[in-house]
């Protein structure tokens, strides 16, 4: 009882010196840092088109297999139309065999270093790829709306959509060899995030750098999700660390089992993937506060 009424005479002591004077002190964030200049406003990751884009997209992408040249031309262009409705415009990055589809979104002051964020559009023989992986395709375009919306970025952000990394990384490999790593901060790609049949909200960090991995670590705190750093190669983040990027892969819990059983399968559906669409969010989120962290000054 003494206790508690102690308690409640501290918190109202704290309450009270935790009012805003009106000096005229230098304005601190909520997390101590000083505000960013004024017109410096980052958007709420809780975006009202979030949702709408997030199972739009993945149900036109999963529309059909994307596997064949034609398949794979035709999600290149949906791509290119949503970025350009978003103000960016898409530019076709041809090699050997396939063609990836990137555009730059530029900074607005400061002289950064390139961030990289990007998934691949697409997918074996057969399977619609709703998880595996329109599903990261659908957040790399959440984050390209998200910084429309963020009118001052210290750091150009190229936005890449992968080709054929399902037949052995081969549109990542020929990307990484047009960037050099010395102008890149941090390659970040995601690959199948939207399943999460136990409800944990966990998502998995493939062999992110320490300083990634810290910067992940925060965002999912912020986000308020359950993060976890595995091991995982096999996906585009390995062909630009092949490269000497740093470079990290975000995906669902592959290793820890909690990964989607239709994968590479025509049941990949958008339909499948129904009950995780909060977890698809989730995933945007997560993704979106690492960038607009590492963009905001
Ligand atoms: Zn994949």
């Amino acid at each position: 009882m003494q206790t508690s009424l102690i308690w409640i005479v501290l918190a109202t002591l704290l309450l009270a010196c935790g009012e805003p004077s009106d000096g005229d002190d230098i304005d601190a964030g909520v997390d101590g840092r000083v505000d960013a200049p004024p017109g410096c406003t980052r958007p709420e990751l809780d975006a009202p088109w979030l949702r709408t884009l997030l199972t739009d997209s993945v149900g036109q992408l999963a529309t059909t297999p994307r596997y064949l040249p034609t398949e794979r031309n035709a999600a290149r262009t949906y791509l290119s139309g949503q970025l350009a409705a978003m103000g960016w415009t898409a530019q076709t990055h041809t090699y050997a065999n396939g063609a990836n589809l990137s555009a730059s979104i530029p900074a607005t002051m400061g002289s950064g270093k390139t961030i990289v964020v990007g998934a691949h559009f697409d997918t074996v023989s057969g399977s619609p790829g709703a998880n595996d992986n329109a599903s990261g395709v659908a957040v790399v375009l959440a984050i390209a709306r998200y910084l429309k919306d963020t009118p001052c970025r210290t750091s150009p952000v190229t936005i890449v959509f992968f080709d054929q990394e399902e037949l052995g990384l081969f549109g990542s490999r020929a990307y990484a060899q047009t960037l050099t790593p010395s102008n890149v901060l941090a390659v970040h790609t995601i690959d199948q995030v939207a399943w999460d049949a136990d409800g944990d909200r966990r998502f998995e960090l493939e062999l992110p750098t320490p300083a990634l991995e810290a910067e992940w670590q925060a965002a999912a705190a912020v986000v308020g999700v359950p993060v976890i750093t595995t091991t995982t190669t096999g996906t585009d983040h390995q062909a630009f660390r092949d490269r000497g990027f740093a470079a990290m892969g975000l995906t669902e819990e592959y290793v820890g089992g909690d990964t989607s059983p239709f994968r590479h399968t025509p049941n990949d559906t958008r339909a499948s993937i129904d009950s995780y669409v909060d977890y698809l969010v989730l995933a945007a989120k997560l993704t979106s506060q690492v960038i607009l962290e590492e963009v905001s000054p």
